[in-house]
């Protein structure tokens, strides 16, 4: 079953994590600049971030490492 929020946002049924505020859901946000603190580097996409509504979900398209000096110490910057 699937429903869909407030936001549009599609996601799997879990009956446990329905009065979690639908805010704090870090799947659907946009591209970002990704910064990395061990040197500096700055690139285009998103930094892996466990989502508080869907911990299990893993976003393969982000980045965990920097392509650069594969740091994990990344930061998304706004
Ligand atoms: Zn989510
Ligand atoms: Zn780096």
């Amino acid at each position: 079953m699937e429903r869909t929020d407030t936001n549009g946002n599609k996601y799997k049924d879990m009956p446990k994590l329905q009065y979690v505020s639908v805010t704090l859901c870090t799947c659907e946000r946009p591209q970002t600049t990704v910064f990395c603190r061990t040197c500096s580097n700055l690139f285009p996409g998103r930094a892996r971030i466990r989502c508080p509504q869907h911990p299990k979900i893993i976003h393969l398209m982000d980045h965990n490492t920097c392509p650069s000096c594969f740091s994990s110490k990344l930061k998304e910057i706004v």
